[in-house]
């Protein structure tokens, strides 16, 4: 056998791998993913699904946990295409440390998220920076997975931020751990409209 032949081998293989492994998946039902670790890339992977699902005409809806302090591109782009975002208003900061003030803040804009995990028109629910809500204990952590277990069965919900706790890991159908190898930032790089936000 040539090379030309055992390459070819080899991908008839692969092949027959793949097609196996894509026949044995058939349950049709959203999914529950999470997108957690400390490398960079959970929301904008967060808002790149969001953009997915109105692309194919879906609805999506957004909740920030945290709001940083520069606008945000993509919900400029998304709230124009008929994205509805709940934006956690006042309270949370890094800074200000009133823990009483961020529990009612996040409390509040949990009540939006409610309603979108409850509406069936939304294909995909983004929960952007919602793990810190229940690494911290802002929010009922049981009120919020059982929220995200009884949403409509075609519903996704995509939830991102550093350190997910363990229960929100076991209840997601996927869940990836972005490493962070290297950041720019850290070489003294100021974060770049455009690109960090
Ligand atoms: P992005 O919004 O770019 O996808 P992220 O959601 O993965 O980032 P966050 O922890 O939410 O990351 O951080 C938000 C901001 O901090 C972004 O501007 C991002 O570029 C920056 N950032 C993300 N990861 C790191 C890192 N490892 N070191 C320094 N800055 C980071
Ligand atoms: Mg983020």
């Amino acid at each position: 056998m040539n090379e030309q032949e055992r390459h070819k081998k080899k991908a008839q293989k692969q092949k027959e791998k793949v097609d196996a492994s894509v026949a044995k998946a058939q349950i049709e039902r959203g999914i529950v993913l999470v997108i957690t670790g400390n490398g960079k890339g959970k929301s904008t992977s967060g808002f790149g699904t969001v953009t997915r699902c109105i692309g194919h005409g879906y609805k999506a809806a957004v909740v920030q946990f945290i709001k940083g302090k520069w606008d945000c591109g993509e919900r400029n782009l998304l709230e124009q295409n008929g994205v509805p975002f709940a934006v956690m208003g006042t309270g949370f900061t890094w800074d200000t440390q009133d823990r009483a003030a961020d529990i009612a803040a996040a409390t509040e804009v949990w009540q939006e998220g409610k309603k979108f995990l409850a509406d069936p028109q939304y294909h995909v629910v983004l929960l952007d920076e919602m793990t810190y809500m229940l690494g911290y204990d802002y929010l009922d952590k049981q009120e919020v997975l059982d929220a995200i277990k009884n949403r409509p069965e075609n519903q996704s919900v995509i939830i991102t931020g550093r350190g997910a706790i363990r229960e929100l890991r076991d209840m997601a159908d996927t869940v990836s751990e972005i490493k962070d190898e290297k950041h720019a930032f850290k070489a003294g790089i100021k974060a770049r409209q455009g690109v960090d936000w």
